[in-house]
């Protein structure tokens, strides 16, 4: 039996137990600030019960620029995130229909994108490809994966083309934009989906706040690429909230049921 600890809400002050805001999907039960959440918990409440079945496990990443304590980062990450890289990469059932998912990790060195991140997102789109299935990924990621240099960079363009492959082969692909998704990451895959959801109060842009503020001397207004105003701006379709992701993903895959004939269910 574990003792209740209270957590106090960065958005509203409000404290709560922590089990109340797990209860909650990791958001403030007071004003719904959402918390940031790993893959697990994320397959836990999108994912029908049992369906999660993980692919792509056994990519590891093979330091190719012999960075120096790259490898300690690595197994240092792991130990905390028990996951092997930055996303974890499955097939599951959302309210019965099938479909792929890949969920990013903040938490496995900030979610940045290396040579791993590039071939399990791909390995993604190529299996809904092959088995006409929607994809739907989770993206959070502080951007490309320095100690990996121009083979973190490449992975843009890698992922890129393959999204592109997708949009021709018709097969819907929904993004979900959680805090933050910033750098590569947002400049590739995350903002090619057909659908772009977003989390509430999700940070999603390219380069830092400090960045932008030194480069046009101006101050940045309040809530600058906030979820919200990324909406607003065009860069997003939807804000959802977590409680209502799983079911607004399963009536955007109802609604592009027709593109998937020759898919898996609707196979004659
Ligand atoms: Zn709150």
């Amino acid at each position: 039996m574990s003792e209740n600890t209270n957590t106090t809400c960065p958005a509203c002050g409000a404290n709560h137990d922590e089990d109340a805001v797990k209860a909650a999907l990791s958001t403030c039960p007071s004003c719904g600030h959402h918390y940031r959440m790993e893959p697990a918990e994320r397959i836990a409440y999108l994912a029908d019960a049992g369906t999660f079945a993980e692919f792509g496990e056994d990519v590891q990443s093979q330091n190719p620029i012999a960075f120096q304590t790259y490898e300690e980062k690595l197994s240092a990450a792991e130990a905390k995130t028990n996951m092997k890289d930055a996303v974890i990469t499955g097939v599951c059932a959302i309210e019965g229909k099938p479909v792929v998912l890949a969920l990013m990790s903040f938490g496995f060195m900030g979610g940045s994108m290396g040579s791993v991140v590039g071939e399990k997102i791909c390995r993604a789109m190529q299996r809904s490809l092959d088995e006409r299935m929607p994809l739907v990924i989770y993206a959070t990621s502080g951007g490309a994966r320095m100690q990996e240099g121009i083979f973190s960079l490449m992975q843009m363009a890698k992922t890129s083309a393959m999204a592109a492959e997708l949009d021709e082969a018709r097969i819907p692909y929904f993004v979900v934009l959680c805090d933050p998704t910033m750098g590569g990451v947002t400049a590739s895959f995350a903002m090619l989906g057909d659908i772009i959801i977003a989390e509430p109060g999700a940070l999603v842009g390219f380069a830092g706040e400090r960045v932008i503020e030194g480069t046009i001397r101006e101050k940045l207004p309040e809530g600058f690429r906030r979820a919200e105003m990324v909406r607003d701006k065009g860069f997003a379709d939807l804000v959802v909230a977590r409680q209502e992701q799983k079911k607004t993903l399963s009536y955007l895959i109802d609604l592009h049921a027709a593109d998937l004939r020759g898919g898996k269910q609707w196979k004659k």
